[in-house]
């Protein structure tokens, strides 16, 4: 069977890729630490998963509105208001099967072929896939370790050119888990501001943050951008919700009413019942938050410090997300290894650790490493890891 050209330049997501390899690995009785996965350890919240049993007690079994529930939508908006400052008409905002579905919706409806979208690098593995399945140029512009990881406005200024339809701002960052401050999103916000692209926040890890208070959104610090400006958010890291599959955007109604369409001639609706769930994690007390960010801020702390007491490897402290972007330029040689995809496998191999290599997040100098994992799984890990290197 022929498939199409178009699928021939995307690539399987590797991190997804890697969980797999490690499950496979584990069937066949091997005992491997797995550091790849990109979703918190924590269960779903009591109330959250009541009221899905709750939506199944009621018969919640048919198909909905493609958006979203009018519950659903309510709780986007009210969130939306209640955390971000911004407040959105119900027809500016929809649900999504997960954030990626859409940012899926999003490329399929704003690029034409040829059209540039900006991503910052070091960047999540899909965005350049979605940007490319939707006919469009992804164009990877890597922020320095120097910097932590974040663009300067001066540096975003010169990617910004004529056939850019998109810019992609994605912090707390997966892989780096860089966070850009207010001063810096302001310094973002007035590069924007003076160029006439789109504008794409991607909030899934806003909460999961240690470096101090909340930076105002965006389109808080610039309201004049909201008219070209999606915001992408989901339940998924926020409330340890990945499974649910439910994500949202909240934009200019015409941009909701393609990325509708979209959907509505692919999945249709999310799920109903986890539509339900998502509603109540949205609207419904938030204090279980705090306490998981706390402990992932203690496992960052102590992933960290062991990694750089390490010889070869070195990291930036991450400000958010779950994730250490290690520079392992100093082990590569070492290793035996081209690059870090290579030393992931090598490492998977002889330390039974399953991290995911940095090339398809645009570093070849690096590999990542997911802490959301038991600090019990991630101290015998890197007791692994430092075993196996200082025994090359
Ligand atoms: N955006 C970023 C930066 C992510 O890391 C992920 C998931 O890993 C997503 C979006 C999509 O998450 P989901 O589809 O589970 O909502």
């Amino acid at each position: 069977m022929k498939i199409s050209k178009r699928l021939g330049s995307v690539k399987p997501s590797s991190t997804l890729a890697v969980t797999a390899k490690v499950l496979e690995l584990r069937a066949a009785g091997r005992e491997v630490i797995g550091f790849a996965a990109g979703e918190p350890d924590f269960d779903t919240w009591p109330h959250v998963c009541q009221a899905a049993i709750d939506a199944i007690a009621r018969g919640d079994f048919r198909y909905t509105a493609v958006g979203g529930t009018p519950e659903l939508k309510d709780a986007i908006r009210l969130k939306l208001e209640r955390d971000n400052g911004l407040s959105y008409e119900a027809s500016a905002v929809m649900a999504s099967c997960g954030g990626k579905q859409a940012l899926y919706n999003a490329m399929q409806s704003l690029l034409d072929d040829g059209d540039e979208v900006v991503i910052p690098g070091p960047y999540w593995v899909s965005y350049a896939d979605l940007v490319v399945l939707a006919g469009g140029v992804p164009k990877v512009v890597m922020a320095s370790e120097e910097n932590g990881f974040k663009l300067t406005a001066a540096e975003l200024d010169a990617a910004i050119g004529p056939r850019t339809k998109l810019v992609i701002v994605n912090s707390p960052s997966n892989p780096t888990g860089a966070t850009y401050s207010e001063a810096e999103l302001v310094e973002l916000a007035g590069v924007l501001a003076r160029k006439d692209c789109c504008v794409l926040t991607d909030d899934v890890y806003e909460f999961i943050r240690y470096d101090g208070d909340r930076p105002r959104h965006l389109l808080q610090i610039d309201p004049d951008l909201r008219e070209r400006t999606l915001v992408v958010n989901s339940v998924s890291k926020t409330y340890a919700m990945t499974g649910w599959r439910i994500g949202y955007a909240a934009g200019p109604p015409a941009l909701i009413k393609a990325m509708a369409t979209i959907q509505g001639q692919s999945t249709s609706n999310p799920t109903a019942i986890a539509q339900a769930a998502a509603a109540a994690a949205l609207s419904g007390p938030q204090d279980e938050l705090g306490p998981m960010v706390v402990e992932f801020r203690k496992r960052r702390d102590f992933v960290c410090e062991r990694l750089n007491a390490i010889d070869g490897l070195s990291t930036t402290l991450p400000g958010g997300a779950f994730y250490v972007f290690v520079n392992v330029d100093g082990a590569l040689a070492r290793a035996g290894a081209r690059d870090g995809d290579e030393l992931a496998l090598r490492l998977l191999d002889g330390a039974g650790v399953g991290l995911v290599g940095g090339n398809d997040f645009g570093s070849t100098r690096h590999v990542r490493i997911s802490y959301a994992t038991s600090m019990e799984l991630l101290e015998r890990g890197l007791d692994s890891i430092e075993g196996w290197l200082a025994g090359l």
